[in-house]
């Protein structure tokens, strides 16, 4: 049994090192994962027993509204050939054709990922599975192809579980605004947060930050290990931090985004939500890569297998943006700031403060730039080639209207008004050639930074804690966004590798986290220092009750949970 004190960490098959865990607690699915899946017997845990954990679990905690579809069918027989391979000591690294009697013993598992169970938030393209970006516009689509990064996931033997919720497009920063609902943050469950005195569980549930909210509580819920959401502006980071979770929003181009449905292509980048530094690097190393199928993809660095686990982080210079001190910033969140900070300096390190003076422009700059790539983007969606087609027929042209205004929600179709005005041919200068020569002002900032010697930024990564639902959304989306992008929002003007790890708990019990910003293609020495963290500041285990249904009878939501045709 793993007790709760204990820290979910490891996706890691065996290549790096991690705290054991002998197989899973009867119910829940087990919270350490170095040693999981592995063959079956000697107690330790099967892909397939794995895979029904992580099931059950999702169908537990149906109430988060975290996933859009359950691929349980699919997830079962993937499981079962993973445990198949184990068995006969085969992996899919190893292919039989060729390296037949070089293959490994026995339960000797290759690929670090075969029989691990992941999630895809639902606006990366899966063969045959529904993929609906939570948006009218798109139900009842199914591609005809999978994105590669999810390609590459299966390849490797990894089973998915099902697809995520978001706001509809990847349009948000709370997970709230998409067409099957807000997703509940796992930690509004939590011992940690629901103990504490006046907290009413019905009403006092708080928001996972979005848009990639689904993926976060799918892996902070332990549905899944590993789950992919998207990052345009901190969709990844955003959702990472507020779930208590390891986020990473990778190098532009690192990472292929063939099959993930674009909201601002030249800033959109496949993010990596999950528990620990060491699994953020392991699917890293199995995700990055060049791509026929995407011209942006960068021939990857060349990087280490794992982490190692006595990182130095003396010769390490880490910059403080002084811009960072941004207006509404918790004071527990600039507690714990200065408090890792401190905690680099004396590890070694060298901490100086530095200055990004464009970084304060980033909003509104990124504003004009992806409703401009927005306009461009949704025009796609004509109703004659994908998902709805509205029954208006009159003509054309009102076969278009009707299908927008039926399709998609206010904020799309805000989006691309406001998108279309930038790009009007009066407009087109003032805006959106202007916001294009901000945005290289921001990226030149970080440039400059890096240059004189500074190898990580280390900043907020939100404002502060997740905050209640019903408070939540007495703001509109515009507003939201603004406010809880400007920590996360200016790394994606500079393409530059980000990583958000949990620091501690803040006094409502609730995750309160940090960003560390690297130099382009930096990703894995990012990592290690977000490790080294890691190491020393123990964050704790989510703790969930054993009974979770109860925790969904408080909610008063029922469970849905849609389980593809697969
Ligand atoms: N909150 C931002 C937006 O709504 C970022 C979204 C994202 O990163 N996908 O545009």
């Amino acid at each position: 049994m793993v007790s709760p004190g204990q820290r979910q960490r490891h996706l890691d098959l065996g290549t790096g090192g991690g705290r054991g865990c002998e197989g899973a607690s009867s119910g829940a699915v087990c919270l350490c994962l170095c040693r999981c899946p592995r063959p079956c017997g000697g107690g330790r845990v099967s892909p397939t027993e794995l895979c029904t954990r992580c099931l059950e679990q999702v169908k537990r905690t149906g109430f988060l509204n975290a996933f859009v579809t359950v691929t349980e069918e699919q997830a079962l027989r993937q499981a079962s050939e993973a445990e198949r391979r184990f068995l006969e000591g085969r992996s899919l690294t190893a292919s039989p054709l060729t390296h037949r009697d070089r293959s490994p013993p026995p339960g000797k598992p290759r690929g670090p990922l075969d029989g691990i169970p992941f999630s895809v938030k639902d606006n990366f393209c899966t063969e045959n599975i529904e993929t609906t970006c939570a948006s009218h516009m798109l139900k009842g689509y199914f591609p005809p192809y999978t994105a590669t990064v999810v390609q590459k996931l299966l390849d490797q033997g990894a089973v998915l579980i099902g697809k995520t919720n978001l706001d509809e497009f990847a349009m948000g920063a709370g997970s709230t605004d998409g067409v099957f609902g807000p997703v509940r943050n796992p930690w509004s469950y939590s011992a940690q947060y629901r103990e504490r005195p006046g907290v009413d569980p019905r009403s006092d549930w708080v928001i996972t930050g979005g848009s990639s909210g689904g993926s976060a509580a799918a892996v902070a819920s332990l549905g899944s290990f590993l789950a992919l959401g998207s990052d345009s502006g901190g969709s990844t980071r955003n959702p990472g931090a507020l779930c208590g979770l390891v986020a990473l929003k990778p190098t532009y181009g690192l990472l292929s985004r063939h099959g993930l449905i674009p909201l601002v292509n030249s800033m959109d980048v496949p993010g990596i939500l999950v528990r620990s530094a060491d699994d953020a690097a392991t699917a890293l190393g199995v995700l990055r890569g060049l791509d026929v199928r995407d011209s942006t993809t960068i021939p990857p660095p060349a990087a280490p297998p794992h982490l190692p686990d006595d990182i130095d982080i003396a010769r390490i210079r880490v910059g403080i943006p002084k811009e960072y001190h941004a207006p509404g910033l918790s004071a527990e969140t600039l507690c714990q700031w200065g408090r890792v900070a401190d905690l680099l300096e004396r590890g070694g390190a060298s901490v100086e403060q530095v200055s990004l003076p464009h970084t304060q422009h980033s909003i509104v700059c990124y504003h004009v730039l992806c409703t401009a790539e927005v306009a461009s983007n949704m025009a796609r969606f004509d109703g004659l080639q994908y998902g709805h087609r509205s029954e208006v027929n009159d003509s054309t042209e009102a076969l278009y209207a009707a299908t927008c205004h039926e399709g998609f929600n206010d904020v799309v179709r805000r989006r691309i008004l406001a998108g279309n005005y930038f790009l009007l041919k009066r407009n087109y200068e003032r805006y959106f050639m202007k916001a294009q020569k901000v945005r290289r002002l921001i990226a030149q900032d970080f440039a400059r930074v890096f240059r004189d010697g500074v190898d990580v930024l280390l900043t907020p990564t939100t404002l502060g804690d997740a905050v209640r639902y019903c408070d939540f959304i007495q703001e509109d989306n515009r507003t939201r966004s603004a406010q809880e992008d400007v920590f996360t929002q200016p790394v994606n003007m500079a393409g530059l590798p980000a990583v958000t790890v949990p620091t501690a708990l803040s006094s409502r019990g609730l995750p309160i986290s940090l960003q560390l910003i690297g130099r382009a293609s930096h990703d894995w020495q990012l990592l290690g220092v977000a490790k080294w963290l890691e190491q020393r500041l123990e964050f704790p285990a989510i703790q969930l009750p054993q009974d979770v249904s109860q925790a969904e009878r408080e909610a008063g939501v029922p469970g849905r949970v849609r389980t593809s045709v697969l």
